[in-house]
């Protein structure tokens, strides 16, 4: 039996942040009523003429300028000719012959090596509606809200070996386009979702086995899982000497299976021709200039950065790093502070409160704790003002009343005791009441030396300074 390797190609849907849709003055909103975000570009109304929107010209070309693409300043939509009920005008309109973006790469790490996966192309195109099938109706309806949304479609190359280095790389581009804020990255509400085509071949051959495409996989983990599946299934069918059939499968995320939804369409199958109603994209060289002046400093540099500045591993950095929101948050905070020291109270108890309030690190600016109090309570805690156990236990108050952290632990007299005196007072009177405790130290049993700390750190509830504490008892012992 040949050992088998996996090929993967990713074609990635990211919904642009717009908030009029790609052809006509709609609102994107999400959410709203049945059929109340349309009109008759969008519904596809025979002589309606569509209008290309500038704003996502604009961020398609910042897509591809992030991810090292040629820009083509001259582009064509083109009609995509296919029946569903979800699509009136019977076409959606893309982009065929001449996409907006092609022939560019993203580097990524995973599997323990770095690489470079290829981009095809990046072209624009409108989404379509959506049909809602009613549980326990026998009728299916048309919700036309969605109509109309402008997406950008990212073909990558075939470049892919791994459901890790797949997920990797759709991480990778998921950063990008919600740091550029193009996209507003909502998987659930299907703002960035990804279609994933898999094949199999032996290792040492060089040509492509026939690829299957999973449909729209709306989580990382389901990408992952659903690759793995594929991968397992592909195997299973060419041992038994069978062939890989060219279709789409639908990933169920309940059961971790893929099933069949349909044989694979061809391109020539939509006869793509150019959209007669829908002039060039044409994009002059000021706007390309002025457009890759705006692009901000992307989360693999940023990442790089904030490494030099911590010390800390690639894969706290990357938890950093995840949203552009928390990366600010962090960088402003540890402008003022120990850097390191500021990450760590980042990717600890900050990020534990996010997680027991259910709500997302990427918006930091919502937050009560702004990054100035998180960078006073690093710095109480490194001058010895407060104890690090204090400063995690009163973190959850902090996040929530969003007062600076000298005035709270000074109300509050939390204030740690690193006066020699007070505490020899109260070690004088632990180590008189605990005699055995004592003989049994000075018999050898040093391991006690803890159990006198943590005496101490109760009597003063948790405010003597431990290190003193350890010298005092110490020199007393
Ligand atoms: P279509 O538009 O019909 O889906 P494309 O030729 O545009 O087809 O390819 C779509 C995706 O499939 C690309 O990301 C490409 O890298 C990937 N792909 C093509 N051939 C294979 C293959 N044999 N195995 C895995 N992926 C493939
Ligand atoms: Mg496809
Ligand atoms: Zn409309």
């Amino acid at each position: 039996m040949p050992a088998y390797e996996a090929v993967i190609g990713l074609e990635v849907h990211v919904q642009l942040a717009t908030s009029s849709k790609l052809f006509c003055s709609c609102p994107t909103t999400f959410g709203k009523p049945a059929n109340t975000n349309v009109c008759e570009v969008c519904s596809g109304m025979p002589g309606a003429l569509p209008v290309p929107n500038r704003q996502a010209v604009h961020y398609a070309v910042l897509v591809g300028l992030a991810t090292n693409c040629i820009i083509n300043r001259h582009s064509i939509f083109a009609r995509k000719n296919y029946f569903y009920p979800d699509l009136p005008s019977g076409y959606q309109i893309s982009q065929f012959d001449v996409p907006i973006c092609e022939h560019g790469f993203l580097e990524i790490a995973a599997d323990g090596s770095r690489k470079k996966i290829g981009i095809t192309r990046i072209h624009m195109e409108n989404d379509a509606g959506k049909n809602i099938h009613l549980q326990g109706e026998n009728l299916s309806y048309v919700d036309l809200n969605r109509a109309g949304t402008p997406l950008v479609e990212i073909v990558s190359e075939p470049d892919m070996r791994s459901a890790s280095e797949a997920v990797a790389y759709l991480k990778a581009l998921y950063g990008i386009v919600t740091y550029l804020g193009v996209c507003d990255g909502n998987m659930e509400e299907g703002s960035f979702r990804c279609d994933a085509n898999v094949s199999i071949r032996p290792v040492g051959t060089t040509s492509f086995g026939t690829r299957t495409e999973l449909k729209n996989v709306n989580s990382f983990r389901n990408v992952q899982h659903a690759i793995e599946y594929e991968i397992a299934r592909q195997q299973d069918v060419l041992e038994d000497g069978e062939t890989v059939i060219q279709e789409t499968r639908l990933y169920d995320a309940v059961k971790n299976i893929t099933t069949s939804m349909r044989s694979k369409e061809e391109a020539h199958d939509y006869r793509y021709f150019p959209d007669p109603d829908i002039l060039p994209v044409e994009i002059s060289e000021e706007e390309l200039v002025s457009w890759r002046a705006e692009l901000p400093e992307l989360p693999q540099s940023r990442g790089a950065r904030f490494a030099a500045m911590t010390g800390l591993p690639e894969a706290e950095v990357e938890v950093l790093v995840q949203s552009r929101g928390l990366a600010d948050y962090f960088e402003k905070a540890a402008a003022r502070a120990d850097a390191k020291k500021v990450a760590n109270m980042v990717l600890g108890p900050l990020l534990r409160e996010c997680n027991t309030r259910g709500i997302s690190p990427s918006n930091p600016t919502a937050w009560a704790m702004k990054p100035e109090a998180l960078a006073e309570l690093v710095t109480l805690v490194n001058d010895g003002v407060i104890s690090a156990k204090i400063a995690n236990d009163i973190f959850s108050d902090l996040f929530d009343a969003g007062v600076m952290p000298a005035d709270y632990v000074k109300e509050k007299g939390l204030v740690q005791i690193s006066d020699s005196a007070a505490l020899e007072a109260s070690i004088d009177e632990i180590l008189a009441s605990n005699p055995d405790e004592v003989a049994a130290y000075r018999g050898g049993k040093t391991k006690l030396i803890s159990f006198f700390v943590g005496q101490v750190m109760r009597a003063t509830k948790g405010k003597a300074n431990p290190s003193l504490v350890n010298k005092l008892l110490l020199q007393k012992l």
